[in-house]
């Protein structure tokens, strides 16, 4: 059965490249979910959720009930993380994006991806006493994964975009953040965990996401 969603975050009203992914998901699944995804607490509005299941009302579509919302899965976002520490593939960051965007300055040649430049891997670097005492004083920080240890892990991977077999570039967007300072979990986290507790077999998203799917092919 061919199970797609419509996985909007709350932060705005609906434009038409919303509805559009909307339509196709609906009409491209045998069954179609709607998940709200409202993570970012600072950022999603009631409001905003309400006006989504008006739209998506007046498109005339109909979802399966009851809708996920993503505030409702930290649960399950902390039980991913703990199964990749647990392989050794993630790191705590302690950098601000201040010393980010100082290091990357400084680099002779930072490698960017489809959120800009990666990040450098300052952390990644540390020393394990080093990180213990920096966590044990009570310093803020996120966690990242260690692309390249979790890709030669699994190693090549593809994925089918429109019948057609795609080589996943997981090293695409460098070391990804997993859970931020502020939020335990992240949006690349969050999209995979769920696609995979509510069995979703085909993924829509809007043109702007695309390169995601290398990524979070490689959480898969
Ligand atoms: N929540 C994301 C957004 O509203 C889309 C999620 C996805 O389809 O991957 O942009």
């Amino acid at each position: 059965m061919i199970v797609t969603r419509f996985a909007p975050s709350p932060t705005g009203l609906l434009h038409l490249g919303h509805a559009f992914a909307a339509i196709t998901a609906a009409r491209a699944g045998e069954r179609f979910l709607l998940r709200i995804e409202d993570i970012d607490a600072g950022r999603c509005r009631a409001e905003f959720e309400t006006a989504i299941y008006e739209d998506l009302d007046w498109l005339g579509l109909d979802w399966k009930k009851p809708v996920l919302r993503q505030t409702s899965r930290f649960d399950a976002y902390r039980a991913a993380l703990d199964g990749l520490d647990s392989l050794g593939l993630l790191y705590p960051c302690f950098c601000t994006r201040k010393e980010i965007a100082e290091e990357i300055a400084h680099a002779i040649e930072a490698p960017h991806g489809p959120e800009g430049p990666h990040y450098p891997g300052t952390c990644r670097k540390l020393p394990d006493d080093v990180r213990k005492a920096r966590i044990a004083a009570g310093e803020q920080y996120a966690l990242r994964l260690d692309v390249r240890a979790a890709a030669e892990r699994v190693g090549r991977l593809t994925f089918i975009e429109h019948s057609k077999s795609v080589d996943a570039d997981p090293l695409l967007f460098g070391d990804v953040v997993l859970a931020r300072k502020d939020i335990p979990a992240s949006y690349h986290l969050a999209v995979v965990v769920d696609d995979a507790f509510q069995a979703v077999t085909l993924g829509t998203r809007g043109e702007d996401l695309f390169a995601a799917t290398h990524i979070q092919r490689l959480l898969q």
